[in-house]
């Protein structure tokens, strides 16, 4: 297996306070992985410490196997995009792009077919004497990624690069940064406190909270199979219960919800129940199913799915749950009983 980036126990302090404490991982080549946690968790921190603005205060740092602590940003095999992409605005695109090159003293020949050929990878021919001033967001984070990618790097590093763009370009940016990636095949290590962008863009996916990373993994198994209760609550969304007691096979949530759950060989403090993980085909026939019995609070209608929103008669509680379109809603109105299952395999259960 060939890693592009090994981070061995890495540690950053400021002062007596640890930004990033003990991180270990490592990054295969080609892939687009990215590090998702909330404001503060050091996710900026790392980035810089891969790109060598910032010391590393303990541990290793290895791109391609060789050793980067004391090398200078300029020195290191990896280039940044940061979120207000740092473009020249006097300078047309293909100055922009060309000025990496022209300041590594490349001949003036090479300079040209290498920016020529990075503005047709980003699907920018043809824009070459525009200023970036009269660009779209979208075009103006493509000549940022194409300046950077053009010097050849071994990882690109994203700041959180969708970060100022309207809801809807963010939306297509997604997609078109996967499929770049995909294409151009350089590494991407993109850094965002939004989910939903780190899930549909990578490969893999480091959750990190206070300065250590919780999980690594797919974002499918992030989702069906958080390791932790906080990555749990973090990625998607979630109906999280206090729990206070588990006896014989039934947990007791904090308002006094008993749902049946077998096979814990713990007692849980948290449970988290997806919206999908309930059920209201016919739920007395599956097995494994517990039924609630709730009143519908509001119905929330997005087009491919519904949302219910219910409280929870025997507790109180107000959880959301989440269905396909299905025409057993039609009539459904606030007010309305409702009778649902839930998949005991669909709890996720943990001790903290
Ligand atoms: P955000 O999404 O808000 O940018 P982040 O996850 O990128 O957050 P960092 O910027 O890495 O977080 O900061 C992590 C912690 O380190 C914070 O508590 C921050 O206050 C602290 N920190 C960051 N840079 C410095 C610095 N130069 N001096 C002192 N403390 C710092």
């Amino acid at each position: 297996m060939s890693y592009v980036l090994e981070i061995i126990n890495v540690t950053k302090k400021f002062g007596e306070h640890k930004a990033v404490d003990a991180v270990s991982f490592n990054v295969e080549d080609g892939g687009f992985f990215s590090i998702l946690g909330g404001s503060g968790c050091g996710k900026t921190t790392l980035l810089r410490m891969i790109s060598g603005f910032e010391e590393v205060t303990e541990g290793e740092l290895l791109v391609r196997g060789v050793s980067m602590n004391g090398i200078p940003p300029e020195k290191r095999p990896v280039n940044i995009v940061f979120q207000n992409l740092a473009l020249f605005p006097m300078m047309n695109v293909e100055r922009n792009v060309a000025f990496g090159l022209q300041r590594r003293k490349l001949p003036r020949n090479e300079v040209r077919t290498r920016v020529a050929e990075m503005l047709e990878r980003v699907g920018l021919l043809g824009f070459e004497k525009k200023k970036v001033t009269e660009l779209s967001g979208g075009q103006r984070q493509r000549v940022a990624i194409a300046r950077s990618l053009v010097l050849r790097p071994s990882i690109l590093l994203l700041d959180e690069p969708l970060g100022a763009l309207d809801r809807k370009l963010r939306e297509h940016m997604k997609v078109e940064l996967k499929v770049l990636q995909k294409e151009i095949g350089t590494t991407f290590i993109y850094i965002t406190h939004d989910q939903s962008e780190a899930l549909v863009m990578s490969d893999r996916v480091a959750v990190m909270n206070e300065g250590r990373f919780e999980q690594i993994d797919t974002p499918k198994n992030l989702y069906k199979n958080p390791k932790t209760s906080f990555v749990a609550g973090f990625v998607g969304e979630s109906n999280e219960f206090d729990v206070v007691s588990y006896n014989n096979g039934v947990l007791t949530t904090e308002h006094g919800l008993k749902i049946k759950k077998s096979r814990i060989d713990f007692v849980p403090k948290k449970l988290f129940i997806r919206p999908e993980a309930f059920v209201l085909d016919s739920p007395e026939d599956l097995p494994d199913v517990d039924l609630v019995s709730t009143k519908v609070k509001t119905i929330l209608f997005d087009g491919s799915n519904t949302k219910i929103s219910v409280l929870i008669k025997e507790s109180n509680d107000e959880v959301l749950i989440s269905f396909p379109q299905n025409a057993k809603f039609e009539n459904l109105q606030e007010g309305d009983d409702l009778q649902v299952g839930i998949h005991q395999d669909d709890l996720k259960c943990y001790r903290e």
